[in-house]
């Protein structure tokens, strides 16, 4: 009988392929500050909730807590480019966190934890990570917003090849659409 291998799990927000290339270019901009390395324009995401290595006998119950969330769908503005020393990570973050995006993170966490997956303490800071490895000259740039209307979350898998990683939607899941 053949065991199946573990995969690497984590739920993000996707952007469409129009702003992941306005992502990118932000990126761009902060790549000839920074150097480092650029995630690749298809790889740009926001990650709500890490799982790392899952059976495959442990989908069903990940894939039951994501069918349990019923939140609104919302707008996250991008305003702020920035670099964390600590991790050599640069990012395009909001300077504010729409509540229903804490909320699933919240929700998700929670859920998950129940079935025993671990999450670290810290607060969920909400960003896209456009560089690696890169060393910024100052701590915030400067750059035009970017708006993302989340309408949906996505369960993706990532399986790490010699050319980095590759991510590959597994499911989808809408947000209620808005009263407006
Ligand atoms: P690489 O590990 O090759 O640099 P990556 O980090 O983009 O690539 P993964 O390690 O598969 O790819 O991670 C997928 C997503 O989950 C990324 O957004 C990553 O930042 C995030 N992530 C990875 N490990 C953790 C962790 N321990 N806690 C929280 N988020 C994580
Ligand atoms: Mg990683």
């Amino acid at each position: 009988m053949s065991v199946p291998e573990p995969v690497r799990l984590f739920f993000a927000l996707w952007p469409e392929a129009e702003l992941q290339q306005a992502l990118y270019e932000a990126g761009n901009k902060l790549y000839q500050r920074c150097g480092g390395r650029r995630t690749r324009r298809e790889n740009i995401h926001l990650t709500l909730a890490f799982l790392g290595a899952v059976d495959a006998d442990q989908m069903q119950c990940i894939t039951d807590v994501a069918d349990q969330i019923a939140l609104t769908a919302f707008d996250i503005l991008f305003n702020r480019l920035g670099w964390w020393r600590r991790n050599q990570v640069a990012w395009a973050a909001a300077d504010e966190t729409p509540r229903p995006l804490i909320d699933l993170v919240k929700q998700l966490q929670l859920g998950l934890s129940a079935e025993g997956f671990k999450f670290d303490e810290r607060r969920f800071q909400a960003h896209v990570t456009l560089l690696r490895k890169a060393n910024c000259p100052q701590v915030l740039i400067d750059s035009p917003p970017i708006v993302w209307q989340a309408r949906d979350f996505v369960l993706v898998r990532s399986t790490l090849q010699e050319d980095g990683p590759h991510y590959a939607i597994v499911q989808r899941w809408p947000l209620q659409p808005t009263a407006d």
